[in-house]
């Protein structure tokens, strides 16, 4: 699959139009997509275990989109074979009293993965370019001093990711953000979906049709976004999103060749440790017999 026709990271003009959020990719239909993503949801699991155990890097995923674009499910999917212990999910809501105490990152840097592990963030602090632009009423609430908000403030928040971004890369964080890409016409089907379906009844909320009124206005907010932090160091991604599956594999595929570009091998044991091992070994070999090991010398 072409997988560099998706990404972002040139700092160029973005038009979202000319991005298909219908596109299946090299696909035909659901079952090549749905073959393909089985084989490399085993693929990772095997790579998140090595990550796990150099224990030197971690993988940030950010996931942005417009209400019922598939974040979830995309999530659910795609890491459905991974071991949970090297696996964490946080999903930013609109911010808490104590949350808006704070600088806009921190709620985001206190979740950050830690060395071995895959991070994802389900919205991210990509909220403060997007939602906070399209309302911008929403900053009276976070108390910023007169002096942060003159002159234009998202061009110096979209300096800053890129430069927390920056040092987080340098300091073995793997950094990959996706934009799933719906269509407007898309994510009413899914919003009437949640209405007449009783089983996703829970998932429909009157603030999504209240947001999607601002649909043109978030559009340019992406693409801003898209263009001033899609780097070299945290590319973007922008994936199609209106049909699910290809959603899940082109993700899925996109996670496997970075984490494969990193060429991680498992731990090789220093010499004094292989002999510890080899030790051990005897012990468990000869616990039964009764007779003194080499493994237990002058120990027994
Ligand atoms: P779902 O797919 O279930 O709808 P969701 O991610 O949309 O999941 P919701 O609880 O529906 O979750 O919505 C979270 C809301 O919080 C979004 O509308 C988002 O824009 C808003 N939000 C997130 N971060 C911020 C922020 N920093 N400031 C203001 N609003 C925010
Ligand atoms: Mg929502």
């Amino acid at each position: 699959m072409k997988l560099k026709r998706y990404r972002v990271d040139s700092g160029k003009k973005v038009s979202l139009k000319e991005f298909d959020t219908r596109d299946t990719g090299p696909y035909e239909d659901k079952e090549e997509a749905a073959e393909d993503l089985r084989k490399d949801v085993d693929r990772l699991a095997e790579l998140q275990d090595v990550l796990y155990a150099r224990n030197t890097h971690s993988l940030l995923l950010v996931f942005q989109a417009m209400d019922a674009a598939g974040k979830d499910s995309v999530i659910k999917h795609v890491m459905s074979g991974i071991n949970p212990q090297g696996c964490q999910v946080f999903s930013f809501k609109a911010p808490s009293a104590e949350e808006l105490d704070h600088d806009f990152m921190w709620r985001c840097m206190k979740s950050l993965p830690e060395r071995g592990r895959i991070g994802i963030f389900n919205r991210s602090y990509y909220e403060e370019v997007l939602v906070v632009r399209v309302h911008p009423e929403y900053l009276t609430a976070q108390s910023l001093p007169p002096e942060a908000v003159k002159g234009d403030l998202w061009a110096k928040r979209y300096e800053d990711i890129n430069n927390i971004e920056k040092y987080l890369v340098r300091n073995g964080t793997v950094v990959l953000k996706f934009f799933l890409h719906v269509s407007k016409k898309e994510q009413k089907e899914r919003f009437l979906e949640r209405i007449e379906a009783p089983e996703k009844n829970w998932k429909f909320s009157l603030t999504d049709v209240k947001e999607r009124a601002h649909w043109d206005e978030y559009m340019k907010a992406y693409e801003e976004m898209l263009e001033h932090t899609g780097t070299s160091w945290a590319p973007w991604h922008v994936i199609p999103a209106d049909r699910k599956w290809f959603t899940r594999a082109l993700v899925a595929r996109i996670i496997i060749e970075t984490l494969e570009d990193l060429d991680l091998r498992y731990p090789d044991l220093p010499e004094k440790q292989k002999a510890e091992l080899a030790a051990a070994r005897d012990v468990l070999l000869h616990e039964d017999s009764g007779q003194p090991t080499t493994g237990t010398k002058g120990t027994a």
